[in-house]
């Protein structure tokens, strides 16, 4: 008798729409018409951290053009292989600050979770782009010793999903997290950090939200976006919906040179944001990772950045612009000279 094969669970669309994402860099820049010759230093940048874009994300890029801001975040580039001083692998010093594996207890009643190394699109500049993930993921060894953690620290009140892409993971697992969250008393807020709500819209489904409703914890999602043309139809209709689930929406941003270094395109994606239900929130000067030094802006031209953009919106629009020190115990605002 032929044993017959369980059958297999149809896929969502969204995990449908991550499988046939670009991870070949030739067919992703012929996606975008780019012409290119020798892409050695290209493929050893990729080596270095992966090189992965989703079709959504890729669709946002205008055609032809060599440095568009979406395509710029995204695709490797040799000066990644040039070593700077001053850039480090881990420039905030997180794995001096975790106490076990997979938790970074860095600010007073709160603590972050790497659960995943894996996110929709791999942003050039990451400060995490060398984090050891192999041994600081979601497994059964290191959440039951994050579950002992958190019961422990009566003083955590907030916990936030990080990683990576938290929303990068199926329901199950999530729902698993957020109901063991749930049933430990002091714990009160619920954040998750992930730019999957604009780089994998589909992601967002009724679904996910629902887990997000049904949990006594008081849900913030945390996205990130850097560039108006990052907000398409399909990336503000599902802002919205997470906003219409009364889940408080904030996008944080990365002032990066060649992609968002001038106050009218950050005006803009304020304006975006709001419409579309989010709240700008911070705005951050870039983490020296190693990798990284051709996002650098100087001081100079942040100050004057900033300027411009505080005379373009209303003060609840304007981003907090901070840095994050390795052992300042919160984000240290960055102040401003007219
Ligand atoms: S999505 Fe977030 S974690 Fe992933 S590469 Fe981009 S900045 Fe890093």
């Amino acid at each position: 008798m032929i044993a017959q094969k369980p059958p297999q669970k149809q896929k969502e669309q969204w995990q449908v729409d991550l499988a046939t994402s670009f991870s070949s860099l030739p067919a992703f820049l012929d996606y975008c018409e780019i012409n290119y010759d020798d892409l050695s230093q290209e493929y050893l940048a990729s080596k270095d951290f992966r090189f992965f874009v989703t079709k959504s994300w890729a669709s946002r890029i205008v055609k032809g053009k060599v440095n568009d801001p979406i395509l710029l975040q995204v695709l490797p580039q040799p000066n990644e292989l040039i070593q700077k001083p001053g850039y480090s692998l881990d420039p905030l010093s997180e794995q001096q600050q975790s106490p076990i594996a997979g938790l970074i207890h860095k600010y007073h009643g709160r603590v972050l979770l790497t659960l995943t190394g894996q996110c929709a699109i791999y942003c050039r500049y990451c400060f995490r782009r060398n984090f050891p993930y192999q041994e600081n993921q979601f497994n059964r060894a290191n959440w039951e010793n994050i579950i002992s953690y958190l019961k422990e620290n009566t003083d955590i009140y907030e916990v936030i999903l990080s990683g990576g892409d938290p929303l990068i993971m199926g329901d199950n697992i999530l729902t698993k997290i957020v109901s063991d969250l749930a049933a430990i008393p002091h714990i009160k807020y619920l954040r998750i950090h992930s730019r999957i709500p604009v780089a994998l819209p589909s992601r967002i489904t009724t679904s996910l939200i629902k887990i997000l409703k049904m949990t006594r914890l008081l849900p913030t999602i945390v996205i990130h976006s850097n560039h108006p043309q990052e907000l398409n139809n399909e990336v503000c209709e599902k802002l919205r919906s997470i906003k219409n689930a009364n889940i408080n929406l904030l996008n944080q941003t990365v002032m990066l040179k060649n992609i968002n270094d001038n106050g009218k395109i950050l005006a803009e994606l304020s304006h975006k944001l709001y419409q579309a239900g989010a709240m700008p929130y911070y705005i951050h000067r870039l983490d020296k990772v190693a990798g990284s030094s051709h996002f650098y802006l100087t001081p100079h031209q942040e100050n004057k950045i900033i300027t411009e953009l505080l005379s373009l919106l209303p003060g609840y629009l304007v981003p907090k612009f901070v840095e994050e020190n390795p052992n300042a115990k919160a984000k240290t605002p960055i102040p401003i000279k007219f």
